[in-house]
């Protein structure tokens, strides 16, 4: 203690002093190190703590971990790590800013702390990951019953720069010793059932199984097969043809990618494009994809057929940084005019983006680019969205064609969006047509064209150049 009352740290050393050949006095020297303490403090804080929120980093939970599991290897116990992400938190950190992301961070842990027991060891993995070690877990119910906990505290609303912000959490729960017998185990199962929840919608919980693990090793051999077909040219286009349901000429010709694999044989465009998106490989596919559709479309045009090109876009591919540019330089480069190409957008994907949406959609239109939406009907759109996407097109989801023929209700509702569509000035197209009676329907719900199996199914470009010839010759 200082004479003004601060406790500080001292090192202390004693020399024995010899006087007159006596050894009863000692030379004492303190020195103050309390600065040093406090640097060392800090050091151990920036290796173990998150600073942001101040709970255990990766290391030292990491470390806690590999302490549970040695205690309950040699206590024949269980427990269980939670591992969660905030659904939102992206959105509101694009749309709010890293300081009102950093503060939602902040709140989320103050509320879930507050059900937390002592044992726990709650930590922050990075970004809006975090990871809970329950050491006292009697049965899997109970890690059910605490991740339905915390679910509902994520759902109540955060006030964030004086806004109400909703959050919720996804969380995936792995159980020792069924999920892994080590952390890495663990740790990967944990993420695996953390991103099965957050894929099923969010604001859930999951288990870990090993089905997801089969799903996880079947989508990395998908991956790892697409980055090898894509760099050997291995993917092909088909084209189906669009036509116009009062005179029957073709109008335009659909791109969708087709790949047939030597071991996993052909994959579905349903099944590979998905992880495309999720690997980042959509931009060099859809590049491709853009390339050759647009230099086919250009063959077709010198051999005397002028259709159009329509070319399906993910969402993620046209928000990437120089996507329009990429597809001028493509027009370009196959010497193709703009009002020849159409691109397709679904309209769930739209609407997930609709804000940044309006002013790429606005800048394709100045480009002379046409725009549809696809899978219409499928996505929950907003009409005062739709007005505003500047788009040429609505490609009407084949589920509603489908039931057309078979519910009365179906017909109203076609009839309802060609209204909606043609006041907006928009061309209507049917996908996914097959019988000559679907065809006839909506005809009479006065939808302008039609896709299908009933005209042909999508298929290589010489055959769909065939196809061309005989609709030209016949009409
Ligand atoms: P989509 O753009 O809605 O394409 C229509 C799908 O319906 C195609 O399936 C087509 O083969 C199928 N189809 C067409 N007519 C009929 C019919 O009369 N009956 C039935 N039952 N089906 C019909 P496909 O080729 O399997 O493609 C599925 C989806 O994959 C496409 O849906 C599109 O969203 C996506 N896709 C395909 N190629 C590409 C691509 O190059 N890039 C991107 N981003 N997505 C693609
Ligand atoms: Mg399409
Ligand atoms: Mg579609």
């Amino acid at each position: 203690m200082t004479q003004d009352g601060r406790a500080i740290h001292v090192t202390l050393s004693a020399t024995m002093l010899e006087l007159k050949g006596k050894r009863d006095r000692f030379l004492c020297l303190s020195h103050d190190i309390t600065l040093r303490k406090q640097a060392e403090q800090e050091v151990h804080n920036l290796a173990y703590f998150d600073q942001l929120t101040g709970l255990a980093n990766r290391t030292l939970f990491y470390d806690r971990c590999s302490q549970a599991l040695a205690r309950a290897k040699r206590y024949g116990e269980m427990f269980a790590i939670l591992f969660f992400d905030l659904d939102h938190f992206k959105d509101v950190n694009d749309t709010m800013g890293h300081h009102a992301g950093d503060q939602l961070l902040q709140l989320v842990v103050l509320r879930f702390k507050s059900i937390l027991r002592a044992s726990d060891t709650f930590a922050r993995l990075g970004g809006d990951e975090f990871a809970l070690l329950c050491c006292h877990v009697p049965e899997p119910d109970g890690a059910a019953k605490f991740a339905q906990k915390l679910i509902e505290l994520g759902k109540q609303p955060f006030e964030v720069d004086n806004r109400q912000i909703y959050s919720g959490a996804s969380i995936g729960i792995v159980l020792f010793p069924e999920d892994g017998g080590d952390i890495p185990t663990l740790l990967k199962n944990g993420d695996l059932a953390m991103y099965a929840a957050k894929s099923a919608g969010g604001n859930r919980y999951q288990f870990f199984s090993e089905g997801l693990n089969q799903k996880a090793q079947e989508r990395a051999a998908i991956e790892a097969a697409l980055r090898e077909a894509l760099k050997n040219d291995r993917l092909t286009l088909h084209y189906q043809p669009q036509l116009d349901l009062r005179d029957g000429k073709v109008v335009g010709m659909e791109a969708l990618a087709r790949w047939h694999d030597e071991t996993l044989g052909a994959v579905a465009p349903n099944r590979f494009i998905p992880i495309a998106e999720q690997t980042g490989l959509i931009h060099e596919l859809g590049a491709w994809v853009l390339r050759k559709a647009c230099a086919q479309c250009k063959q077709w045009h010198q051999d005397g057929y002028l259709v159009s090109v329509s070319v399906n876009v993910s969402i993620k591919q046209m928000m990437q940084e120089g996507f329009s540019e990429m597809v001028v330089g493509t027009l370009l480069e196959a010497g193709l005019e703009p009002r020849y190409l159409d691109l397709e957008l679904t309209e769930s994907m739209l609407m997930e983006k609709a804000a940044e949406s309006v002013a790429l959609l606005r800048m394709f239109k100045s480009l002379g680019v046409q725009i549809s939406i696809d899978d219409f009907g499928t996505g929950y759109s907003s009409l005062s969205y739709l007005k505003n996407f500047s788009v040429d097109r609505i490609k009407i989801d084949q589920s509603f064609v489908r039931d057309v023929t078979v519910r009365d209700d179906a017909v109203g509702i076609i009839k309802a969006i060609v209204a909606i569509g043609h006041s907006m000035g928009l061309k209507v197209i049917a996908e996914g047509v097959e019988s000559q009676g679907e065809e006839e329907k909506l005809l009479s719900c006065r939808c302008d064209q039609v896709q299908g199996y009933l005209h042909a199914r999508p298929m290589p470009a010489a055959e769909a150049e065939a196809f061309l010839e005989r609709a030209q010759t016949s009409g």
